[in-house]
């Protein structure tokens, strides 16, 4: 098969990728072979590709947003069969005996691996997943479409967990891409008011399509005080604007893995009023299950950008660049 590896970890345009020919993987017991249909490009991947996330596995293969048929079956698997519809996603293993796991907290677990980090993940034709990982998927919803659901609309989701928006609230997306333009739909179909606010002009459009009710600059101040707010973007700078455009009692969810740093804040206007600044940390498979469902009655759909498996290093350049509003995805043509 062909697959993509992350062999020397650095920036994009120095395309820190190889795409190489290997063998298929096989199953281990409790595993699934899935051949990949179509493959999510998330931030992480980028992350992953250029280092900032530390090295777990040398030349792993990213992607972790995987729509795919089952192709082959481990020892002790059950519940499964050849050619059913699989989704691997970001949370692949934890040990379920930890202080966390058995208190349903596995997104915390110490032991947890991670798809396209510890483990090669869906930029190839063939990946596995431990059974008991995968999701099942709706089948009215196609390849393409479905694929950014699996990361950047779970992680969206359990964000807007996070902030414990009041029913009908108002919360405030900073950045607006693969992961925010989901998240805002479920919150939208649950009757909260949404503003955006991002540097990038075509995603403000996206976002008044959606029915948000503002879209302004990243450093902008919200037209109205917000109960919760999210971090999407990357940035460490926006945790204290974000903080000051809460209302008393508001939460501020940071989304992402990776943060830059988080300058001084000032008590007085940034937490004072009992405001709260929360992280997110991974899901549980709860929280898939859980969104893969109200994803499919709210008919939350993903914007995206198709390209060719042979094309994923273009596809993180042109992420990283914020060249499409969105979400991009692999689509295994070989
Ligand atoms: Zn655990
Ligand atoms: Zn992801």
């Amino acid at each position: 098969m062909r697959a993509w590896v992350v062999d020397r970890p650095g920036p994009v345009e120095r395309e820190p990728l190889t795409f190489v020919e290997r063998p298929a993987p096989v199953p281990g017991p409790g595993e699934l072979l899935v051949h990949v249909r179509a493959c999510g490009v998330c931030r992480t991947d980028l992350h992953v590709a250029e280092g900032d996330l530390p090295v777990r596995r040398p030349g792993v293969t990213p992607g972790h947003e995987v729509v795919g048929v089952v192709a082959g079956i481990g020892g002790g698997v059950s519940g499964w069969a050849s050619g059913d519809r699989a989704g691997v996603a970001w949370l692949r293993r934890t040990d379920g005996t930890c202080r966390y796991c058995v208190r349903g907290a596995e997104n915390l677990c110490p032991a947890s691996e991670y798809t396209g980090w510890d483990a090669d993940g869906g930029y190839a034709e063939y990946t596995t997943v431990p059974a008991a990982f995968a999701y099942r998927l709706p089948e009215a919803v196609d390849d393409v479409a479905l694929a950014p659901l699996l990361c950047a609309g779970i992680i969206g989701y359990r964000a807007l967990l996070r902030t414990s928006l009041p029913p009908g609230g108002r919360l405030g997306l900073y950045g607006f891409g693969g992961s925010a333009h989901l998240c805002a739909q479920v919150a939208l179909a649950q009757g909260a008011t949404v503003h955006v606010l991002t540097r990038d002009e075509a995603s403000r459009g996206l976002a008044l399509q959606l029915g948000c009710s503002s879209a302004g600059g990243a450093y902008d101040a919200p037209p109205e005080p917000l109960d919760g707010a999210i971090l999407f973007a990357p940035a460490g700078d926006l945790v204290p604007v974000a903080l000051r455009a809460l209302d008393r009692g508001g939460v501020l969810a940071v989304a992402g893995i990776h943060l830059s740093d988080v300058p001084a804040l000032r008590y007085e206007s940034e937490l004072f009023y009992e405001k709260e600044l929360r992280s997110v940390t991974s899901n549980t498979r709860e929280n898939g299950r859980e969104f893969l469902d109200l994803a499919a009655r709210y008919g939350v759909r993903a914007t995206t950008h198709p390209y060719p498996l042979s094309e994923a290093q273009r596809a993180l350049g042109d992420l990283k660049a914020g060249r499409f509003d969105g979400a991009a995805v692999l689509v295994n043509d070989l």
